[in-house]
């Protein structure tokens, strides 16, 4: 029987058990101690962040960013539509509404021109976003600059998901430290790992603070329990943020893994009728945390559902691209500024085996896998 090959696994390093002993030894199995401190200030020197503060989810560091910009009842954010429905979920936490942008074709990312238009909308009628959420898709950055230009034009806060872009570059920085909040995961199928957690990054160390305060139920400094605030139980522990302090020092390997994939799809593959690799824009340098493709079905001979059915028939998991939100039941109600492009990237977008520990005969069998699909539709068309 062969081995089920999965999207994207944790990949564990040298150093991740002897940090996990170290905190069993000194017993601080908790959600604070050393290893929490230690992995804040390390990722703040790797991504050139000034402060962070680690806690226990992705989707907690949004909820987090969403609360401290005072986002609230009957709020406005604009957001990517092309993502995980994480990014969005704690809009509605707050009791906020999500409007939703389309990506463009160079970073499958927002587009800053549709995000201009809306902002001019808005601003005619007197009735700013409260925030933008832009998200950095796949371990690729959008197009930053002129997204961070008009949210300051416009005076509006943003906030940057960065939780699949980690290691990925946006003209020499790292995603996630352009907006006035960012934010990482460390989910288990991301670059790296703590089976699951999150970074909530700022240059304002005020925020950063308030961000602890508030992930650790807004305990007031008073020695009973004193609360004058709502706050929530977000915090990371501190046997997790060992394994992350261990993962983060492997990360640029597994960028390199993630990348060399990539490469080897694309050799492979590339030159097949129908089948388009997810571009990489000329501003960044990706991390390819998931190698995606887009599938013309006409020349392919297949869609991208019969080559998903045929690898899994294989034991080969692959993903379509990202439902774009406004496409989602639950959002049915959310309006959408554009979204032709999102879907299209659905429609015939998917997402290969990517992980950074796969072997060279994994990648055979994946790319016998898509090849054959091909074949077969050809072969039964005839
Ligand atoms: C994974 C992910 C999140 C949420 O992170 P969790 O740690 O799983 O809560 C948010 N946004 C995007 C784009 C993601 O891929």
């Amino acid at each position: 029987m062969k081995k089920q090959i999965l999207l994207s696994t944790p990949h564990m390093g040298e150093q991740e058990l002897k940090f996990v002993q170290e905190a069993f030894e000194t017993n601080w199995i908790a959600p604070v101690g050393p290893h929490v401190d230690a992995f804040e200030e390390e990722f703040c020197q790797h991504t050139g962040a000034g402060y962070a503060a680690a806690v226990s989810s992705g989707t907690a560091a949004i909820h987090l960013a969403l609360r401290l910009l005072d986002v609230g009842r009957g709020d406005e954010i604009f957001c990517s539509t092309l993502t995980f429905i994480a990014s969005a979920n704690p809009i509605v936490y707050q009791g906020a509404k999500p409007v939703f942008i389309d990506s463009d074709r160079t970073s499958w990312n927002m587009n800053p021109d549709l995000l201009q238009v809306a902002m001019e909308k808005r601003a005619k009628i007197g009735k700013l976003p409260k925030a933008v959420l832009l998200v950095h898709l796949y371990g690729q950055c959008a197009d930053i600059d002129p997204i961070v230009e008009i949210c300051q034009k416009y005076n509006v806060p943003l906030i940057e998901d960065a939780a699949e872009a980690l290691g990925a570059r946006y003209k020499g920085r790292c995603p996630g430290t352009f907006g006035t909040i960012g934010i990482y995961s460390f989910n288990g199928n991301k670059i790296i790992t703590t089976s699951g957690g999150g970074m909530l990054v700022s240059d304002d160390e005020r925020l950063v603070k308030k961000a602890r305060f508030l992930a650790t139920q807004a305990r007031d400094p008073a020695p009973h329990y004193q609360h004058s605030q709502i706050g929530y139980n977000y915090r990371l522990s501190n046997v997790l943020a060992g394994i992350g302090r261990g993962q983060l020092q492997v990360l640029q390997e597994r960028v390199e893994a993630r990348r060399r994939n990539f490469e080897i799809y694309q050799k492979a593959l590339g030159n097949l009728p129908g089948i388009e690799f997810m571009p990489e824009a000329e501003f960044g340098r990706a991390t390819r945390w998931l190698t995606c493709l887009t599938i013309n079905p006409q020349a392919f001979g297949a869609d991208r559902e019969e080559i998903r059915l045929g690898l899994a028939e294989k034991k080969i998991e692959s993903r379509p691209v990202w439902k774009p939100l406004h496409m989602q039941p639950v959002f049915a109600e959310c309006e959408s500024i554009g979204g032709e492009v999102a879907e299209d990237l659905f429609m015939r977008g998917l997402c290969l085996p990517s992980g950074s520990n796969l072997t060279d005969e994994d990648l055979e069998r994946v790319i016998g896998g898509v090849r054959v699909s091909n074949c077969n539709l050809k072969y039964a068309h005839m």
